[in-house]
């Protein structure tokens, strides 16, 4: 069984460092395709140069470069906060949307889909596995809302079109769609999560 798990880990070393190299692809480096992958899938609450450093490992200033980098190239645009003055929303631009289709991960996402176990499960297995692997650590990796002990239903007699969703730690209002979003700040939730 240990040979197996062994084997397992050198296999998903192998798969994810697919989307690494040394030089550029479609003029971007794999950092910040990274970058530009998580901005495209992150919450209004994540789409910051410090979310952003947070969740790719790295310091403040060397997001603030990355990002910079894609601005420069019209990948991303940044705009102030309605919350917050002194901080900004960084949003990806069409152009952004546009090379994004090249992503270096996409064989793998295609190979996931293509998995007999079914996406959803392999999902849920990764995430397992990631859960155990933060618990030591008392870190949090980024996820949805479904999971997270923040989120609230903000209303229970309404259809499930109409019901909006809030976070206690945000204290801000979320539709069902941002609930799907990733989150830099996300905490599991033990337990049920809300229903994907
Ligand atoms: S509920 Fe959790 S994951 Fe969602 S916005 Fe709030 S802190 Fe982030």
């Amino acid at each position: 069984m240990i040979i197996a798990a062994r084997e397992a880990v050198d296999l998903l070393i192998q798969a994810a460092g697919s989307w690494q190299f040394d030089d550029t692809l479609h003029g971007l480096r794999d950092r910040e395709w990274m970058a530009l992958r998580f901005l495209a899938r992150a919450n209004r609450f994540s789409r910051t140069p410090s979310a952003l450093a947070r969740v790719v490992g790295t310091t403040r200033a060397t997001a603030s470069q990355t990002v910079k980098r894609l601005e420069d190239k019209g990948y991303l645009q940044r705009q102030g906060s309605d919350q917050d003055k002194r901080s900004v929303i960084l949003d990806v631009t069409p152009r952004g949307e546009k090379i994004l289709s090249n992503d270096p991960i996409t064989q793998l996402v295609d190979a996931i889909v293509k998995l007999e176990t079914g996406a959803k499960n392999f999902r849920d297995l990764v995430r397992n596995i990631l859960e155990q692997l933060d618990a030591p650590r008392d870190r949090h990796h980024a996820d949805n809302c479904r999971r997270c002990i923040f989120l609230t239903e903000a209303a229970s007699n309404v259809t499930r079109e109409q019901q909006t969703f809030s976070c206690r730690f945000f204290r801000a209002n979320l539709s069902e769609s941002e609930i799907d979003l990733l989150c830099f700040n996300f905490e599991r939730r033990e337990g049920v999560a809300f229903p994907a």
